[in-house]
């Protein structure tokens, strides 16, 4: 049965749920997913206070002044930032006041200096016994109220979002020191097939180098996860049990294996995996990564991505991707579509493809190409590519013109 890849995803998305609950400290929690919903527990601001350098003063005083005519208030009190004065201010009356600084009881607007006759910065000088206005301001100007921003109670931050630096800053504000996060979760990777070496060994015949843990590796990291490399390993079951128990040992969250479960003789990963778990083997209708294996390793959750490094690439982002991003705790598992607009005809074979292309904008189009040969060994092709387009199911052949969706990538 050929399963599609919405059916896969969501069959593969339903043996996993969110990993547990930890704290980590405010600084430590960018790119985390917030646990649990962030509420207020303070107004912000937290007082009402100048949201300009000025005088605190009552608007009603004010009313008629203007250059010509300006108003001459008594200045009976200095309040910067930081600071906060039990002055009142009644008729005639001005405070100076800095911005971020607590409004005076009595005062309902703050005149800005720069309508005033102290309209200079200079730090430390003392203030004016009086100052002159020459403009109006109605009241509530240039003030900031208690809880404007947000009121005590309310939500900030749902859980389920990634935090960015600004919701940091945010947290902060609210005194949120330490963050409920769910724990990062641990993935083992290993590559199998005797024809691969390692990076720096010299190519020797019918050999190439490992591609796919770099590729995955790095992918996982970049969605929060911790890994555990296990390698490239040999057709030899011997040395796949014992890596395999190694992510056993270690706690592994998922194992992702890439390569060695086709239906080649030498295989050897399936029936490894099959002698201390189970495997399932489907057929996903989707090009590049038609096989999948999915199952457990004792009680591991196993996936098993074909070895090609293009498929694998896709295959991870697939079926790995959204599932790391669930056991994150995050609220969205696949990542946000684009429409885009074909600039050459493409043809698929009918299975839901996944095509790699350049995407520009130009004069609001997001404009698609393909880079080349489309074979899933060519990793070239996919490393001049920003986005793959995204085919669906049934379709054969698109001319230049059509709008599709596409992910950047
Ligand atoms: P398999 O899934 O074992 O049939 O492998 C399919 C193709 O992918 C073969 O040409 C392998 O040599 C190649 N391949 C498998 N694993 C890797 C890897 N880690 N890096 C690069 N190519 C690989
Ligand atoms: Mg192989």
């Amino acid at each position: 049965m050929m399963l599609s890849v919405l059916e896969a995803q969501q069959r593969i998305l339903s043996y996993f749920s969110p990993t547990e609950l930890i704290h980590v400290p405010l600084d430590q929690s960018a790119g985390r997913v917030l646990a649990l919903d962030c509420f207020a527990t303070n107004d912000l601001p937290p007082f009402n206070n100048s949201a300009m350098d000025g005088f605190a003063i009552i608007a009603q005083d004010i009313l008629k002044a203007s250059p010509n005519h300006p108003v001459f208030l008594k200045v009976v009190a200095d309040i910067p930032a930081g600071s906060r004065s039990n002055v009142v201010i009644s008729h005639g009356l001005a405070a100076r006041i800095m911005t971020g600084a607590p409004l005076p009881n009595g005062a309902d607007a703050v005149v800005m200096i720069e309508n005033t006759d102290c309209n200079f910065h200079t730090p430390g000088n003392p203030p004016p016994e009086r100052v002159a206005v020459f403009h109006p301001s109605a009241s509530g100007t240039n003030i900031r109220q208690k809880g404007e921003d947000i009121p005590a109670g309310q939500i900030t931050i749902r859980k389920g979002s990634m935090l960015r630096p600004q919701d940091l800053g945010l947290l902060a504000m609210l005194g949120v020191a330490t963050i409920p996060v769910h724990r990062a979760p641990c993935i083992a990777l290993l590559s199998s097939g005797d024809e691969l070496i390692s990076v720096d060994a010299p190519l020797t015949p019918g050999k190439i180098r490992d591609a796919n843990t770099y590729t995955l590796n790095a992918f996982a990291q970049q969605t929060g996860a911790k890994v555990i490399r296990l390698g490239i390993v040999p057709d030899d079951r011997t040395a796949i049990k014992s890596v395999l128990d190694l992510a056993v040992d270690k706690k592994a969250d998922l194992i992702v294996s890439s390569a060695g479960v086709s239906v080649g003789a030498f295989d050897f990963v399936r029936q490894v995996v099959e002698e201390h778990g189970e495997l399932d083997f489907w057929k996903v209708n989707v090009r590049p990564g038609k096989p999948l294996a999915f199952g457990k390793y004792h009680d591991i959750p196993f996936f098993g991505l074909p070895g090609n490094p293009v498929s694998a690439f896709i295959s991870f982002e697939l079926f790995v991707r959204p599932v790391l991003q669930k056991i994150s705790g995050n609220a969205s598992y696949y990542r946000p579509r684009q429409i885009v607009r074909l600039q050459e005809e493409i043809t698929s074979d009918g299975r839901e493809s996944y095509l790699r292309a350049t995407v520009v904008e130009e004069s609001g189009h997001w404009l698609a190409k393909l880079t080349g040969h489309q074979g899933s060994g060519n990793l070239l092709s996919l490393v001049q590519a920003n986005a793959l387009l995204i085919v669906p199911s049934g379709v054969k052949s698109l001319p230049a013109g059509t709008d599709l969706e596409a992910w950047f990538i």
